[in-house]
């Protein structure tokens, strides 16, 4: 099943089911009800008639670093002996189509494509065996990145932390095997990123018991699970697209900030 939340013509928001063009509102959130207890608000709507936003509204981005070897490697750091894990600020979500906006402070933002996991009921101290329950389901995010100022703080609230910097969408896919997925990022439709979430250093159950001794994740909060090799600068009027098979893709225009 696709979940979305996604703004009518009036202005009004919902969270929905997608099936084939249409979206169809639902009571209240993906959050609050079992999936198979969730009721249909009014007539389905056009997909094209609607605006997609981001699929939820996390109150914390949990994310991990160095989690593909050859991304550590193309950066000169060797893999972690546990997870890296580090936090960008709600305030860094953009929804589908919205631009990433570049910022003065940086000569050098990279796009990093990545598989996101949506947490559904509020998880603490969570096991192996039931990491997986809490979840809603997957969707695309993109892990922007100053470079040049995460090298330079030596920690990265502000590389990663700008408005705009943490794409996430098209929607929540429900039913997905998230240990067997390509991540990939093609900038104006060119392929700079390939990679498999079989080659995660820590897959998703260990990220989630890792994560979870530390912190409780609340509903609608989000775990992005680390970036494939290739990551490269992206610059005004690049079209950025992640992709996750299985999910959809993610695409998010590149512009200068407002003067
Ligand atoms: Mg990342």
């Amino acid at each position: 099943m696709r979940i979305a939340r996604a703004q009518g013509v009036g202005g009004e928001i919902f969270y929905g089911i997608i099936t084939d063009e249409w979206f169809q509102p639902i009571v209240g959130s993906p959050f609050e009800h079992e999936l198979d207890t969730m009721q249909p608000l009014g007539q389905p709507m056009a997909l094209s008639s609607v605006r997609l936003l981001a699929p939820c509204q996390p109150s914390k981005i949990v994310c991990v670093g160095r989690n593909y070897a050859e991304h550590a490697a193309e950066h000169g750091v060797e893999v972690p002996k546990e997870p890296l894990i580090f936090l960008k600020p709600p305030s860094a979500v953009a929804g589908p189509n919205d631009p990433i906006v570049l910022t003065s402070l940086s000569q050098q933002v990279e796009h990093e494509a990545e598989l996101v996991a949506v947490v559904r009921v509020r998880a603490r101290r969570l096991t192996l065996e039931n990491a997986l329950d809490c979840l809603l389901g997957y969707t695309c995010g993109n892990d922007v990145t100053a470079r040049d100022l995460q090298r330079r703080d030596g920690q990265w609230s502000r590389a990663k932390g700008f408005d705009t910097f943490c794409p996430l969408g098209p929607w929540i896919e429900t039913e997905l095997d998230p240990s067997d997925q390509e991540v990939s990022c093609r900038v104006n439709g060119q392929v700079r990123q390939q990679g498999s979430t079989r080659d995660m250093v820590f897959d998703m159950k260990a990220l989630l018991v890792y994560v979870t001794a530390v912190m409780t994740l609340e509903p609608g909060d989000v775990l992005m699970t680390g970036t494939p090799s290739g990551v490269s600068p992206i610059v005004s009027g690049d079209v950025v697209d992640v992709s996750v098979s299985g999910v959809g893709v993610l695409r998010n225009p590149v512009q200068l900030p407002a003067v």
